[in-house]
């Protein structure tokens, strides 16, 4: 390793100068040996290295007393990491100084295509099943009639006179520090290198072209929603050779008319009358799979549920299915004849006596409750 150059040194400046005075130094000396200035000159890079360790420490009042005290040697092995410190360490100044100078510097590797995302509605069926479906999606594809050059059959692009075929070119700026060298993409061909005179038809010169594209999806049973499908690689084509994006998928679930889904299981409700819920039915009830006939037992009470097993939605990547769960709602009647108001009333009077009181603790609650309707419109009657 070589010896290390005095900081002061480096930067020029005496050992009692001010931090202003540093300041100023290191902008001067950073200008001077700024790489994207430097392109040619290999020495440059080492020397803005340097100056930047400089002024690293010195403008660190601590450092710069340990500096002070011990020179380099105070500095080694203490845990200061300068490599840190190189380009990206004082980025927010050299932004000032070389505003779009970085853009010059991106070389042109591979770079993958850009993500499309489509928004697909489907039924509330579809997404408990798992569907099939074309879907036709718009994207950016490499032009087949030029293989992507953007030059006529037959033609070729030539290289840019501006820029030599580099796609960059220099620039220089006036700013309040002096007057700046940088390099960016070349406005005359766009940073490609090369020019068009001849352009492809199907892509006008841009060697990339939109297409329409039909996609075949497999939407899998059990999709919530909301949820996201990756088809890996049919997002726009690449760069340079580059990989093409993904197409991502947002699934939305169209609401059921009736029926409501909670992960595997749907749910809806029965409504039955006071007589079925007492006495017990069997209804005809719609499931996924088409009418059903559910065993109702007799003392159903309003809320509970019923369940028909493995009548719900197809668990995701599974054979496996969920349950079908029927929400009971005991329907009390409004509009009685007189001779069905007799009826009950009858029927009220009957509860009252201990012969008809219910003998299973589960169906007390719900005789409780007839009771309790039929005795409250009794008194306001
Ligand atoms: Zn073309
Ligand atoms: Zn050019």
């Amino acid at each position: 390793m070589a010896t290390k150059r005095d900081y002061y040194e480096v930067l020029g400046v005496s050992r009692d100068a001010g931090t202003d005075e540093i300041k100023k130094a290191y902008r001067k000396l950073a200008r001077k040996y700024h790489p994207d200035v430097n392109r040619e000159d290999e020495d440059a890079a080492d020397k803005f290295k340097e100056v930047q360790e400089a002024y690293g420490v010195l403008s660190n009042e601590e450092k710069r007393s340990q500096y002070d005290r011990f020179g380099h040697a105070g500095m080694d092995g203490q845990g200061f990491d300068f490599s840190g410190m190189e380009f990206g360490g004082f980025g927010d100044i050299f932004d000032m100084f070389f505003s779009g100078g970085g853009s010059g510097r991106r070389s042109q590797g591979p770079v993958k295509g850009d993500d499309l995302r489509l928004d697909l509605a489907i039924a509330f069926e579809e997404a408990c099943f798992g569907v099939e479906k074309d879907v036709e999606i718009v994207r950016e594809e490499i032009c087949g009639t030029c293989d992507g050059t953007g030059a006529q059959a037959g033609t070729e692009a030539e290289t840019c006179m501006n820029c030599g075929g580099t796609g960059k070119e220099t620039t220089f700026q006036q700013t309040p520090f002096g007057r700046f060298q940088s390099t960016r993409s070349c406005h005359v061909c766009g940073g490609t290198g090369k020019i068009i005179n001849n352009p492809c038809g199907d892509c006008h010169g841009k060697g990339r072209r939109s297409v329409r594209k039909q996609i075949h999806l497999n939407i899998p049973g059990g999709v919530q929603n909301g949820a996201r499908l990756r088809v890996s690689n049919e997002g726009d084509h690449g760069y340079y050779g580059g990989p093409p994006g993904n197409l991502y998928v947002f699934i939305k679930v169209k609401p059921h008319k009736t029926f409501l889904r909670e992960k595997d299981h749907v749910h809806s409700t029965i409504s039955l009358n006071m007589v079925q819920a007492a006495l017990g039915d069997q209804v005809e009830v719609d499931t996924l799979d088409g009418t059903k006939t559910l065993e109702v037992p007799a003392g159903i009470q309003q809320g509970q549920t019923l369940k028909m097993r493995k009548l719900g939605a197809k668990k995701l990547r599974s054979e496996d299915r969920g349950d079908h769960v029927f929400h009971v709602e005991v329907v009390i009647p409004r509009d009685l004849s007189d001779d069905q108001k007799e009826l009950l009333r009858q029927f009220g009077q009957s509860l009252t006596g201990k012969q008809v009181r219910p003998t299973a603790g589960r169906h007390k609650g719900f005789f409780e409750k007839v009771r309790e309707a039929l005795s409250g419109e009794d008194h306001s009657v």
